[in-house]
């Protein structure tokens, strides 16, 4: 492992920052007022090669909103474009996001880290190039929860706060949060080039993203094709990840899709409570685009635009059979997931019967979806399931089901029990979990954040002293409403 480092000495590379000059403008932070250390990763900074503690490392407030720089940093802003709830936008771009480095972690992969609400850029359009202290948490928080549950996302180092104002619905305060992430490539980092009709340098960004990641699809007979049905593939693989955890992303714009299939930029994002299939978490999406069970074909339309971005490179009949393989994939990456959420050893056809049958239980009762799953792993010794249920006696011939599916398989039911844990997880970010961490944090205490992160970096395990985050939300939760403002 390479000696701890300080952000001023961070070891730089260039990867992203080799494309041509069309990628992206160069464009230095806007110096903030008076920061302060809101939130410090010290497990991400220790994969990073950073100093894990906080107070060893100087001015690291400054360093985390831009006001200093690493030595050698070439800040830049990117640009893409992107459907924006299913409509074409010629002109997006990081509005406030800066690349300031591109880093080795600690296993040699590079690190592309940004400060995200560090000020205006190129690409701001009309907006102040901020993000508040709310919204920051939030990111951070599920960013670190996402890592934790297993789902494939962009990671977050720390968050630094301003007393700076910045005007939202009512005056909030300014922060910065430090994403981190081998790419923030997107959908809409091709889309762009391709409606710009600038197919040589659709090509490069598409080589770029080959042999960076994608290594393998160099010697397909069509490296572009194969690129395609990669990144379809995990596209597929990581919405099964956020279906059975009960994630809803809020704005699956073709710009927030990560090449790389990571989950990327949190905004009005949301975790099921009750079981909701339309549940919509994003309070701007008005006709529900966005809902939790339309995520799976949201996913389709992204990878649609991406698709026709490509066409330049590949046949149209090839692009049209790749994104045919979609709906497989998914299916089979969700039945995997379902599978092991029951507690089940091999997956039959029959037990989409058995799943549906409980969703459309759950849906009756708007059943508790973490906490139904984490109490089934103890099926065999728990009496309280039927609880959650409006019909009770509906409930039970769905059990009496599950009891005769799982016999077929003779598994010890302690092992079954441990098997199911790892895969239902006991604590998600829910809304007013953030909350109170957001509320405590725009007290001046940043203590719940810090509280709140540690538990969920762990979600599987039970850890008595994080009891209360499991528990149903309050009933003001109801009452929360998240939505784009950020
Ligand atoms: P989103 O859908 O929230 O990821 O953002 C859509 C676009 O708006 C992206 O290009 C962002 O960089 C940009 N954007 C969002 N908020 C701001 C802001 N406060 N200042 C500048 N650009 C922004
Ligand atoms: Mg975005």
């Amino acid at each position: 492992m390479p000696h701890p480092h300080s952000i001023a000495h961070l070891p730089l590379q260039t990867r992203f920052g080799t494309l041509p000059d069309r990628f992206f403008s160069n464009v230095p932070p806007t110096p903030l007022a008076a920061p302060h250390l809101v939130a410090w990763n010290s497990e991400l900074a220790a994969e990073l090669g950073l100093m894990a503690d906080a107070s060893r490392h100087q001015h690291l407030a400054d360093y985390l909103v831009g006001n200093l720089l690493p030595a050698g940093s070439k800040p830049i802003a990117s640009v893409y474009c992107g459907h924006q709830f299913g409509v074409y936008v010629p002109q997006l771009g990081d509005g406030r996001a800066i690349l300031i480095a591109e880093t080795p972690d600690v296993h040699g992969a590079v690190q592309e880290i940004q400060l995200k609400g560090a000020g205006p850029t190129p690409y701001s359009r009309r907006a102040d190039g901020r993000a508040v202290l709310r919204s920051s948490i939030r990111e951070y928080l599920c960013s670190e929860a996402m890592h934790g549950l297993g789902i494939p996302t962009t990671r977050a180092l720390g968050i630094a706060g301003s007393p700076q104002p910045v005007w939202r619905e009512t005056m909030e305060t300014a922060a910065v949060v430090t994403r981190v992430a081998p790419t923030f490539v997107r959908f809409g980092s091709f889309e762009y080039f391709f409606y710009q009709g600038e197919h040589e340098l659709l090509k490069t960004v598409a080589d770029w993203v080959i042999e960076h990641f994608y290594p393998a699809c160099r010697d397909a007979a069509n490296p572009y094709q194969a690129l395609l049905e990669s990144v379809i593939a995990r596209t597929a693989q990581l919405i099964a990840q956020w279906q059975a955890v009960g994630f809803c992303h809020g704005v699956m714009n073709s710009d927030n899709m990560s090449i790389l299939g990571l989950t990327l930029d949190y905004g009005p994002f949301g975790f099921l409570d009750g079981f909701d299939a339309g549940h919509i978490c994003n309070h701007s999406d008005d006709t529900g685009r966005y809902a939790y069970n339309q995520q799976p074909q949201i996913g389709l339309f992204n990878l649609q635009c991406l698709a026709q971005a490509l066409l330049p490179l590949l046949e149209r009949d090839a692009a049209i059979a790749a994104l045919h393989g979609y709906q497989s994939i998914f299916e089979q990456a969700f039945s995997e997931q379902i599978r092991r959420k029951m507690g089940l050893i091999t997956w039959q056809e029959a037990d989409w019967t058995l799943f549906t049958e409980l969703l459309e239980l759950m849906q009756a009762a708007r059943t508790d979806w973490t906490r139904f799953w984490r109490a089934l792993c103890d099926f065999d010794t728990s009496d309280h399931l039927r609880d959650d249920f409006l019909d009770r006696d509906a409930f039970d011939r769905w059990a009496d089901l599950y009891h005769a599916r799982l016999a077929q398989e003779n598994r010890p039911p302690e092992e079954r029990g441990v098997a199911m844990k790892a895969a239902n997880p006991k604590y998600i970010l829910r809304n007013h979990l953030a909350e109170n961490a957001i509320r405590a944090a725009q007290a001046g205490d940043f203590s719940e954040i810090e509280r709140l992160q540690r538990c969920l970096m762990r979600p599987f395990d039970d850890a008595p002293e994080f009891d209360a985050y499991a528990a149903l939300p309050p009933s003001w939760a109801s009452e929360l409403s998240v939505s784009c403002s950020s």
